[in-house]
């Protein structure tokens, strides 16, 4: 069973490991080819632009009108000037053929920047028109992609060869923004799905440590109540094979003894059946708590006396300091004093084998609160056993402490009807020198 939740854990492991790796360079992969799509598409559309612009480049050096009436004197001259593209054509102009080129290519409201350069007599670039944005762009070579292409006369009409040398730039500037944007959705949608692998897979081992831990709690309450009810069943069986002995039979002394046996083992059989019976009753929540006045000093009086005869049987002693001026609570009188027993016995329980248990029982009182401690000299219990005492089921599993049995119950029920009384309960202990629980309940407020 273990090795199985290992080997699945490990397996789950890699393979999320596997799809995490595979679906990075998955979605690397894809982010490149956007790019070059979109590379590929924006120097298609500055083809195209630049194609259309240069279309009429080389028919019109013999007719033009428009230079001719701007430069009159010059009329002969410039009929045989060549034309420039950006002598045509404005910024507006250029922009919306741009913009029809990108729409025919995929490439909606791509942000866009271009300019037309040329080339002066020392053959140095020279910007004839640009958009507004486009030199920023320009000279952003590390986020900007740029594309050019030669604004030439098309073979075959009359300016071929004599028109001058033009390129047309393009800039879009943040393509790597660009790529990402038009991806978001996909990548969003791929790194939300790996999170969602990741917390389900998270929530799956946290569920099954669970419950192997739920198992293993399972496994050791069986074992304490198998053996907290086979020594009192073995004693009665004894006793009952006793009483059964002619000799013990005319003794009417040795009767009363083994029957008397068989009555405290009874009894003690009862005490566990009532335990686990209250622990189920307080999983279901179906206590109800009478609150009635109660004297603490009262209920701690009572709940030490019975207690007598095991302390006679180990040499030890309870010591009182009852210094609160004020104990009158209200709670329930069963549950209340069920509590107390069980922090009794519990100091008595964990006493070490080599001392007698020295009890110590104070209290303390202000305006609203009571405060009940109950100290001990026992084995005491690591930091770690502290945290977990209160929880059902939970018994420390160091030292000799396995050798005195219980179900891990009872400080469980003592949170809860702390907790029922508005009260807290807090555990300071130190291993081999003892432990000290204290009780903070609320008094009872006099109504007058
Ligand atoms: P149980 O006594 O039946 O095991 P409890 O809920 O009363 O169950 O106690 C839980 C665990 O807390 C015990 O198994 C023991 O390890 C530890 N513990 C409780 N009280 C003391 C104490 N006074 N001194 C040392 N250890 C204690």
């Amino acid at each position: 069973m273990k090795r199985i939740f290992t080997i699945i854990t490990i397996l789950i492991s890699l393979s999320l490991v596997g799809i995490i790796i595979n679906q990075n360079s998955a979605l690397r992969n894809m982010i490149f080819l956007r790019r070059e799509q979109i590379k590929y598409n924006v120097e298609l559309s500055t083809r195209m632009v630049a194609e259309e612009l240069s279309r009429h480049k080389g028919d019109n050096v013999m007719s033009l009108p428009k230079m001719g009436t701007v430069f009159p004197d010059e009329f002969s001259l410039d009929l045989f000037r060549p034309v420039s593209v950006s002598g045509r054509f404005t910024v507006d102009q250029i922009r919306a053929k741009f913009i029809h080129a990108f729409e025919q290519n995929h490439l909606e409201n791509i942000p866009f920047e271009f300019g037309i350069t040329s080339f002066d007599r020392l053959g140095n670039m020279v910007f004839e028109k640009a958009s507004p944005g486009f030199l920023q762009a320009f000279q952003d070579t590390v986020n900007s992609f740029i594309y050019n292409c030669a604004l030439q006369a098309q073979s075959g009409t009359a300016g071929e060869n004599l028109t001058i040398d033009e390129v047309l730039f393009v800039a879009i500037p943040n393509l790597n923004k660009l790529v990402l944007k038009s991806l978001f959705w996909r990548i969003t949608i791929s790194i939300l799905f790996t999170l969602i692998i990741l917390a389900a897979f998270y929530v799956t081992v946290r569920t099954m440590l669970a419950q192997k831990k739920i198992a293993e709690i399972k496994n050791d309450f069986i074992n304490n109540m198998t053996h907290e009810f086979k020594t009192p069943i073995s004693t009665i069986s004894l006793a009952v094979d006793a009483l059964r002995n002619e000799k013990v039979i005319q003794d009417r002394e040795k009767m009363n003894f083994y029957s008397s046996i068989i009555k405290e083992e009874n009894e003690r059989m009862n005490r566990h059946v009532e335990t686990i019976l209250k622990a189920s009753q307080l999983e279901k929540q179906e206590i109800t708590l009478h609150h009635t006045p109660l004297s603490v000093h009262s209920v701690l009086k009572e709940a030490a006396d019975n207690f007598k005869l095991q302390l006679e049987e180990k040499k030890g002693n309870i010591e009182f300091h009852l210094n609160a001026s004020k104990d009158i609570i209200e709670g329930d009188e069963v549950h209340f004093s069920n509590m107390i027993n069980n922090l009794i016995d519990n100091a008595v329980k964990y006493s070490k084998e080599t001392e007698p248990p020295q009890i110590k029982i104070t209290t303390a009182s202000n305006g609203k609160f009571i405060k009940i401690k109950i100290e001990d000299n026992g084995i005491g219990m690591s930091r770690d056993t502290q945290k977990r005492i209160f929880e059902k089921f939970y018994r420390a599993h160091t030292g000799n402490v396995h050798n005195v049995k219980g179900f891990g119950l009872g400080l469980s029920y003592v949170k809860a009807m702390t907790e029922a009384h508005r009260g807290k309960i807090k555990v300071e202990s130190s291993p081999g020198k003892g432990s000290v629980f204290t009780l903070e309940i609320p008094l009872m407020q006099q109504t007058v």
